[in-house]
């Protein structure tokens, strides 16, 4: 990456008064220490977040999209925080011109760094029961480069499934069985807390270029997983386990295939999210996904031990949990 000229529009943007800090943006929360394999929670900044006072005593759910580098999460999660903006809209996937922000904001580090990272501004959200809850939108990313930042990728994976109600784990088909998630995931993490199944997780297959196979969306999906996570007796034994242990750990699991974003979105590095480089299949696949996470009555709330979460709780979870990792 190079830094914009000085003549790019980037740099023509007004300055503001207001500090940046103060502008919503993603704020990293669990550092991964590359060098000495340690993690760190920014508990201040997980405290200024979960603990003001619209949102501290909500029940909250927690939806966290996990991957690999470079996999599409930021991508994604912009387009979640478009639905939560806009949802009271009859359109809320944007303008055909409108470039795309939130997660993909560069305005500070980019760093590709292994950790949880949370948006800071939890949205508070009317459910058709009446009650409030707060939604808080996760994008936790590791590298799978060598064995110990596969090791490191899977406490953070770990950490942000014990801590999220719903998810999202963003892969390419190919690299599905054996990502991170079905090999050092399974047994280094879920042994902890092996008694307390997680909530959902949804498997997200991008690029997937099958429709004749398994249609789009998570009909399909729901196909690809079952004969992915069938139990063959000529398996590999650890795969054998790997796979019922996904089952006994998760009360909902789901699977949604979606479509290549077209060429625009893959290659050109001038792309900044526009509707109108974007295929209409994906646009389409995409328009049914983030509802099916994000809808009022479709969200999950964080339960712990069968007892729902508060944003306050959540803080306590976090540094528990944290604490299992840190010894
Ligand atoms: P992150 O590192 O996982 O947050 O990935 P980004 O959201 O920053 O996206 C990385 C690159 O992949 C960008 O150039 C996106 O335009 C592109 N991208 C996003 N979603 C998809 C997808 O579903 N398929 C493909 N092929 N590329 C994508
Ligand atoms: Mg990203």
């Amino acid at each position: 990456w190079e830094q914009a000229p000085e003549t790019s529009p980037v740099n023509e943007r007004p300055v503001t008064e207001e500090p940046l800090v103060d502008s919503p943006r993603p704020i990293q929360i669990v550092l991964a220490d590359e060098d000495n394999h340690k993690f760190e929670l920014d508990t201040e900044a997980l405290e200024k977040l979960l603990l003001q006072e619209e949102v501290r005593d909500l029940n909250v759910v927690v939806v966290s999209v996990a991957g690999a580098f470079r996999k599409g999460k930021s991508f994604l999660l912009d387009f979640m925080l478009r639905y939560m903006h806009n949802q009271q809209a009859d359109w809320w996937l944007g303008e055909d011109d409108e470039p795309l922000t939130g997660f993909s904001w560069r305005g500070g580090c980019e760093r590709e760094t292994t950790g949880i990272q949370v948006w800071s501004k939890v949205f508070v959200v009317d459910k058709p029961d009446g009650s409030k809850v707060a939604v808080l939108l996760v994008d936790t990313q590791g590298a799978f480069d060598s064995q110990s930042t596969i090791k490191d990728c899977a406490t953070v994976f770990a950490l942000s499934t014990m801590t999220s109600s719903v998810q999202v784990s963003l892969c390419r088909w190919s690299d599905w069985v054996f990502s991170c998630l079905f090999t050092e995931y399974g047994r280094l993490a879920l042994e902890e807390i092996y008694l307390k199944p997680f909530q959902s997780l949804m498997f997200l297959i991008r690029d997937w270029s099958y429709p004749y196979e398994h249609n789009y969306g998570l009909e399909g999906g729901k196909r690809f997983l079952e004969k992915r996570l069938e139990v063959k007796q000529n398996q590999h034994e650890e795969l054998q386990t790997v796979r019922k242990h996904i089952h006994s750990c998760f009360s909902n699991i789901g699977c949604f295939l979606l479509p290549h974003p077209g060429l625009k979105v893959a290659t050109n590095p001038m792309f900044d999210g526009r509707l109108k480089d974007i295929d209409g299949d994906f646009k389409e696949a995409l328009g049914n996904l983030v509802p099916l996470l994000l809808a009022p009555e479709n969200l999950v709330e964080k339960e712990i031990g069968g007892a729902k979460v508060t944003c306050r709780d959540l803080v306590e979870y976090f540094k528990a949990y944290i604490k299992i990792y840190q010894g």
